[in-house]
């Protein structure tokens, strides 16, 4: 294994596979798997003051504001586990949040080693996020269309209640991905300045199939 730490992000759009992807290359790479998403929706399920902030915002399917998700990251990039290196799921998603990142990173002397964009045309979102469930028990996600579980409304890894998000309704949906269009896909262009961009095909492919891209990608950054 090379030296330097395996400093990485994942960047798609809402209802991209990103999660999915980032479930399998935890493991597989031994980086912790950092989602601000999930992050804040334990904020908010546990009546936190972080978690009464952001709720409003991710209801309605608008960004939380930027100095909460850096300060969020800042204190979440000194823990331990991140010495090796981290896998980001969800952050940056605004240039401001991509700049101190930056800063962050230099300021440790680490620099990212690799941002994967998962590439889904936009038609196809909307139809993922609408059939999108999570395990309540374990967190797993499926998706009623494209990767359903053995049973109806039961997790295959535990037993637990599969739920929708609240914000995988159908307004919110639209919003999301209009966020997404205007504040997120600018990072693609800045960071493939940087040199450091590589995108995988996310459409009319299954998990495992993305997967062994990711994978191949992801090795030959570790072995840059
Ligand atoms: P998805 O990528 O499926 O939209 P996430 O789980 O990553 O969902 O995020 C859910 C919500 O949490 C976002 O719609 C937003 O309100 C908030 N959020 C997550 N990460 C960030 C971030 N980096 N900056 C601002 N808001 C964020
Ligand atoms: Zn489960």
């Amino acid at each position: 294994m090379a030296g330097l730490p395996l400093d990485i992000v994942l960047l798609g759009a809402p209802g991209s596979g990103k999660g999915t992807q980032a479930e399998r290359i935890a493991p597989a790479f031994a980086v912790p798997h950092i989602s601000t998403g999930d992050i804040l929706r334990d904020a908010v399920k546990g009546g936190t003051a972080l978690g009464l902030a952001a709720k409003a915002f991710m209801d309605a399917g608008n960004l939380v504001p930027d100095e909460v998700v850096i300060g969020i990251i800042r204190e979440r990039l000194t823990l331990p586990d991140t010495t090796a290196g981290f896998m980001l799921d969800g952050f940056p998603r605004t240039l401001e949040q991509a700049a101190a990142l930056d800063e962050m990173l230099a300021d440790a002397q680490r620099a990212l080693r690799l941002v994967l964009l998962i590439d889904v045309p936009a038609e196809e979102l909307v139809q993922r996020l609408a059939g999108r469930r999570a395990c309540r028990a374990c967190g797993r996600g499926y998706n009623v269309v494209f990767d359903p579980p053995r049973v109806v409304g039961v997790c295959d890894v535990c037993g637990g209640e599969l739920f929708q998000r609240d914000d995988d309704n159908e307004a919110t949906v639209r919003n999301r991905l209009a966020v997404y269009s205007r504040q997120t896909e600018p990072l693609i262009g800045y960071y493939r300045d940087q040199g450091i961009l590589a995108t995988v095909p996310g459409a009319g492919r299954d998990p495992d199939q993305v997967f062994a891209d990711v994978q191949t990608l992801l090795a030959g950054a570790q072995r840059a």
